[in-house]
């Protein structure tokens, strides 16, 4: 038997999980190789909790270079493009075959498509998140506006969750009488994929603690000082500190290949994760798994990593002939409140019908198991 070469493009939750499950799946005949630009990748559900100091950078971070400990071999490149028809990779060190391909780069933000969000604050990537924590400091009051520009984005709760605990932070100073919070999205309800009595509750949780919520009011433009913010709908709001959530799309070098579908994103098959390539997969923030209803699988690391792990057990199982598993898109994401209380959105996202999601309540023992989360993440155990 020749070995197999198994090429996994992406260091994240996603690639990790392929990369991981493919290696203890097959023998050593067989070759696993993660690409990434980076040698340390960060944990982006850290940044709400990053911003106000209460998660550290090094800790919210974790070095690629320890998959060689697993046996992975880590080439530390830049992948310029794709070309499935000669399956080969062309990277800035030269090319790279493969006989199975993992697509797991993400999703690249496109800071632009906002005319004037440069002088908006962001905390979506390590860098915004740096620089919006060093703001948040010497912030003592005014409004504060936090907004998505378009759907879909990564991780549906984050700009409520964020609401949430810079509301908390500044209770903690003795300053919420000073500050004002304002949170719009472009969908009808704030995290529409859990329904509207999930919605309804996290409107509640906003409003009790003073927030304003915007809805249908996608960010359009923010002025030259970032004093202002326009909406989709046709209103603005002047703004002591605009946060805004950049638009996101595939990283070129995916649409470059032609990999992208109608929807934007690389389309797969919803239990498989298999495109429409042979031997090619695409996992994570790029691709589109349609839910029942029609509408994209929400871009989460907890997705990421499970159609990751799904990816890596059926390669192995196409390789070493034994059955193949399916993605069930169940799965749950964390929401922080500030202080030790964390809640959950929960649920069957691939639900017959409409996806079957809940939003649990914040308490400490979701605290307990988003530190859990973070300690599996930085160990390479998701
Ligand atoms: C503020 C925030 C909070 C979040 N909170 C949560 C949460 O609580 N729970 C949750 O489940 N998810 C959360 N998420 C979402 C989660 O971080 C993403 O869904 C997840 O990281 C996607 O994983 P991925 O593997 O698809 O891509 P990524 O993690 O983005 O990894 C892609 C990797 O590919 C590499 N890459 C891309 N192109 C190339 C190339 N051409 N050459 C070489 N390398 C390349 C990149 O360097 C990167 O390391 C949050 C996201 C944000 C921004």
């Amino acid at each position: 038997m020749t070995g197999k070469r198994i090429v996994v493009l992406g260091g994240g939750f996603g690639g990790v999980a392929a990369a991981r499950t493919a290696r203890a799946l097959l023998s050593r005949d067989h070759q696993v190789t993660l690409i990434d630009r980076k040698k340390r990748t960060y944990l982006c559900g850290a940044f709400p909790l990053l911003i106000v100091g209460e998660r550290e950078l090094l800790k919210s971070s974790r070095s690629l270079g320890l998959l060689a400990n697993r046996g992975i071999r880590y080439l530390q490149d830049e992948v310029q493009s794709i070309d499935t028809a000669s399956m080969t990779l062309e990277t800035s060190e030269g090319k790279l075959e493969y006989d199975y391909l993992v697509l797991a780069p993400g999703a690249v933000y496109d800071w632009d498509a906002v005319p004037g969000a440069e002088a908006a604050y962001s905390f979506y990537d390590m860098e915004s998140a740096r620089r919006l924590r060093r703001r948040l400091r010497t912030f003592r009051k005014g409004r504060i506006v936090i907004g998505v520009a378009r759907m879909p984005y990564k991780c549906p709760p984050a700009p409520f969750e964020t609401a949430m605990v810079l509301s908390w932070f500044f209770k903690g100073r003795g300053q919420q009488d000073e500050i004002e919070i304002h949170v719009s999205t472009p969908e009808p309800m704030p995290l529409a994929v859990a329904g509207p009595e999930a919605a309804a509750r996290l409107v509640r949780d906003m409003e009790r603690r003073g927030i304003e919520v915007h809805t249908d009011a996608g960010v359009k433009e923010v002025s030259p000082s970032g004093r202002e913010v326009a909406f989709t709908d046709g209103t603005s709001l002047e703004a002591d500190l605009a946060i805004t959530i950049p638009v996101h799309s595939p990283p070129q070098a995916v649409a470059a290949a032609g990999l992208v579908g109608s929807s934007g994103w690389v389309e797969v098959d919803r239990r498989t994760l298999q495109t429409g390539m042979p031997g090619v997969f695409a996992v994570g923030d790029v691709n589109m798994v349609p839910m029942a209803n029609g509408r994209g699988l929400p871009k989460a690391g907890v997705f990421a990593s499970g159609e990751g792990e799904v990816v890596g057990a059926n390669i192995a199982a196409a390789i070493n002939g034994t059955d193949p598993v399916a993605f069930s898109g169940v799965g749950h994401c964390f929401i922080a409140y500030g202080g030790d209380r964390v809640g959950m959105v929960a649920g069957d996202f691939m639900a017959e019908g409409k996806p079957r999601v809940e939003l649990t309540p914040a308490t400490a023992r979701g605290m307990r198991a988003k530190e859990r989360f973070e300690r599996d993440w930085r160990r390479f155990r998701i």
